[in-house]
């Protein structure tokens, strides 16, 4: 099967094709102010000839969409009403597709949610504390984010232990520009950090994650801000940013080990974070067989690792200092053999898993 993925993100447009589940070409094209220019340059440029199917990232599908979906009108207009709980995202998701049905007609187009994976997570997680009648009404409820590579990443890290994903709990720290968490039973999601908005939860490069939702309200009645300067401030200025100026967490850590106190600061509230939420979904699950880092930041930051998980030998969570520090890529094992849980890092490849998700689909 051949699948052509496009993520069509608010800067950036990332593309793969892929033959029977293995990478064959794609791309990243960054700065971008026109997804549908963006897509339009992909499909020229890339071999789209003999396609059987088109892979979407689609960022929210509400209470909807669980699964995979094959994309008709009627999709579109499902994903169109969205718009409200992604205003960011789901415009631009809607875009590609647009300009994908248009170039490639004859081509069947798959949708897959960022939010599917966590349609799974029980009430008890999915539920904010408030009026159940206001809450029902306006669609307010935990979504979760990041599902398709906590999907692919819980489920490499059970392969990687040599264990059936069905048999294995596992939290997932995907860190990376966004970050999220999420507690994995035996391969479904039951709980995740990001709620109906990608907003809550760890601290991100330039989102606060979770703050008192009076601060809102404070801002606004004392401070004089608008709640669009609100939006602002709490998505494009805080997190990392907010905290130190910088939202790259590899300037972080080069002014961190120079020393900076206001780089060292923002390290540790990320951390110390990350860490609330293992603790968190540790007790939730009862038992952790693994912890797995993943994205930009869990991928590539050995100090992150290991701070957000400091101090943890109760609880049986060890990062052994050597295996954490080395040069080593791809996935791999962090902890010391035999340690329970196992603390692992596992590169997502969400676009591998769109396009698996996809020919999955189209094959049935
Ligand atoms: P992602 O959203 O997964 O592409 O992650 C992007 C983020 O990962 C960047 O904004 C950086 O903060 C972070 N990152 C990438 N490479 C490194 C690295 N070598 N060390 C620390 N952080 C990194």
């Amino acid at each position: 099967m051949k699948i052509l993925v496009l993520n069509c993100g608010s800067a950036s447009v990332k593309w793969g094709l892929y033959a029977d589940g293995k990478s064959v070409d794609g791309g990243l094209i960054e700065r971008v102010t026109d997804c549908a220019q963006a897509v339009r340059e992909v499909i020229f440029s890339a071999d789209v000839s003999d396609l059987d199917g088109i892979g979407h990232r689609v960022v929210h599908g509400g209470l909807r969409f669980s699964t995979p979906t094959l994309i008709d009108d009627e999709v579109l207009e499902a994903v169109t009403r969205l718009v409200p709980l992604a205003p960011l995202h789901n415009p631009v998701n809607l875009e590609g597709i647009k300009i994908a049905r248009e170039m490639l007609p004859g081509v069947p187009q798959v949708a897959v949610f960022d939010t599917a994976f966590h349609r799974t997570i029980p009430p008890a997680q999915a539920m904010y504390a408030i009026d159940v009648e206001v809450a029902q009404e306006n669609g307010i409820a935990r979504y979760g984010f990041h599902g398709t590579s906590h999907e692919y990443v819980s489920r490499r890290t059970a392969e990687l232990l040599g264990r059936d994903p069905a048999e294995v709990n596992v939290i997932t720290l995907h860190l990376g520009n966004g970050a999220s968490a999420c507690a994995v039973r035996g391969g479904r999601s039951v709980a995740t950090s990001m709620g109906l908005s990608p907003l809550e939860g760890l601290v991100m490069g330039s989102r606060s994650g979770n703050i008192d939702p009076a601060v809102v309200f404070h801002l606004h009645r004392v401070a004089g801000m608008s709640f669009e300067a609100i939006d602002d401030l709490l998505n494009q200025r805080s997190g990392l940013k907010g905290l130190c100026g910088d939202n790259d967490m590899r300037e972080v850590l080069r002014r961190r080990d120079e020393g900076d106190a206001a780089a060292e600061l923002a390290f540790d509230v990320y951390c110390e974070r990350v860490k609330m939420y293992v603790g968190g979904y540790y007790a939730l699950l009862g038992r952790v067989d693994a912890i797995t880092f993943t994205a930009g930041v869990g991928e590539n930051a050995a100090p992150v690792r290991a701070a957000s998980l400091s101090d943890l030998g109760a609880l049986g969570i060890v990062v052994d200092a050597a295996r954490n520090g080395s040069a080593a890529r791809g996935e791999r094992l962090i902890s010391p053999d035999g340690a329970f849980p196992a603390v692992c890092v596992v590169p997502t490849d969400e676009e591998l898993e769109i396009a698996n998700q996809t020919a999955e689909l189209l094959a049935r």
